[in-house]
């Protein structure tokens, strides 16, 4: 409950990203300047429980995790927000620089050979939404409401996608 770091993929947690949101909107509403979120689901994630197992599973959503930490910069916060679902806040950043940073993080996912144990390997996709505030969310609730409303677009418009607006 007051863990700051994710037990599986070692991403900050829900509560962390929740307080990090915060923070950001303080520091940006002084300063007048934006930042952006971006909600990351990956697609079809059940059906490597269903076809593989749970480990396999887990695999999946560490090595997602990993790719996600390793393509935002210190400055930024990945956060795993829950089940398959992840929030990354990517400081001072406007959305079309954050839309650029999700289309870099959807094709690094699309091109990576996932080892998943027991000499299974696969690809994975993922779905995007990305969200900017103040101008689509002046609080914490509504910007990540505006992300995850774009990442179900991206999801009915076929996945492996990143919608903006
Ligand atoms: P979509 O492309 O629409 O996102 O489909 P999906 O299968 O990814 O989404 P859905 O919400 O149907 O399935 C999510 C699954 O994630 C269901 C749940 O069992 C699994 N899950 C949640 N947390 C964990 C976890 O920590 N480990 C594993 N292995 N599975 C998890
Ligand atoms: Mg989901
Ligand atoms: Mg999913």
């Amino acid at each position: 409950e007051l863990a700051v770091k994710d037990g599986l993929t070692g991403l900050h947690t829900h509560r962390a990203l929740q307080a990090r949101l915060e923070e950001e909107i303080l520091r940006a509403a002084r300063a007048r300047t934006p930042f952006s979120v971006i909600m990351c689901d990956i697609d079809h994630f059940k059906s490597y429980n269903d076809r593989y197992g749970h480990q396999a599973g887990d695999a999946v959503l560490r090595g997602v995790a990993a790719e996600l930490a390793a393509g935002v910069r210190d400055v930024d916060l990945a956060s795993r927000y829950g089940g398959e679902e992840f929030v990354l806040v990517l400081t001072g950043v406007q959305k079309l620089e954050a839309r650029t940073v999700a289309e870099q993080l959807r094709r690094s996912l699309e091109a990576k050979v996932f080892d998943l144990g027991g000499g299974v390997t696969s690809k994975v996709t993922a779905s995007f939404g990305v969200a900017e505030f103040p101008a689509e969310g002046a609080i914490a609730s509504q910007l990540i409401r505006a992300a995850d409303e774009r990442l179900y677009r991206a999801k009915h418009a076929g996945r492996n996608r990143v919608v903006h607006d």
